[in-house]
């Protein structure tokens, strides 16, 4: 089986263990990474990572609703020169929390330019929304034609809703713990299912982090609670990634 983790943040990992990380996810069949960055202060190191993955690791660049007073007067700019330099890469992780400051009037102003650039430069959007459904639930229409909400928590009858508005719905390790696990990854057509770890964040319950090589058991999870065979339902995942992260499509 292959699998493609579509939400990572490899800089976040200490810096001796990445060559580990990536060594071992091979093994586990992780071919790919999209590797998301959070902030101005993490892209460099989103950039470099990339460059040395051979090809393996395609970048993402956003300014996370939690670190939108550190993202300084020129983000966008800098945005913008990161989405030029690599024809590649993603827009993301932005979004809306609820949960945390800055207030909600900032966040939506901040979200709307990823938009703006993710379809001005026709990029995938990754989406962090915690407790915002309803402001997200305003701005269908404002979406570009290819995003996804990445680890999604929310209920089963939200998950319809985004892959009716033709959004990706991604599942992490936190599924493990989500009382309605088998409502919700039901909830969703087949094709607009992704896959990933968060890692290092959001871990399973036994861990102290998350790690690519657990994907293989997400995968098998999730395929159970569908009543599908493992490996068609990895193989349907995988091709959905692929198309998800074509930026030429
Ligand atoms: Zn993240």
């Amino acid at each position: 089986m292959k699998f493609i983790d579509t939400h990572i943040h490899l800089q976040d990992y200490k810096a001796r263990y990445t060559t580990d990380i990536l060594s071992s996810a091979l093994s586990a069949g992780v071919t790919k990474f999209i590797c998301c960055g959070t902030s101005p202060q993490d892209w460099d190191k989103v950039a470099e990572l990339s460059r040395q993955g051979d090809g393996r690791i395609i970048p993402a660049f956003g300014l996370h609703p939690w670190y939108i007073e550190q993202g300084g007067l020129d983000w966008e700019q800098q945005l913008e020169h990161q989405l030029r330099l690599f024809p590649d890469a993603l827009v993301g992780e932005c979004g809306l929390d609820g949960l945390k400051s800055p207030p909600i009037d900032k966040q939506l102003d901040v979200f709307r330019r990823h938009i703006h650039l993710a379809k001005q430069y026709s990029r995938p959007l990754i989406i962090h929304l915690v407790k915002a459904q309803t402001w997200l639930e305003q701005m269908w229409q404002e979406l570009p034609a290819k995003f996804v909400l990445h680890s999604f928590s929310g209920s089963p009858e939200f998950a319809a809703e985004v892959s009716r508005r033709g959004g990706y719905v991604s599942f992490g390790l936190s599924l493990f713990r989500h009382k309605r696990a088998a409502k919700l990854v039901q909830s969703v057509p087949q094709e607009q299912i992704l896959l990933e770890t968060d890692g290092p964040w959001q871990p399973l319950p036994s861990e102290d982090t998350s790690r690519p090589e657990q994907l293989p058991q997400l995968a098998q999870y999730i395929a159970a609670l569908r009543g599908e065979d493992t490996a068609d339902f990895a193989a349907a995942v995988y091709h959905n990634s692929e198309e998800f992260i074509n930026v030429r499509k």
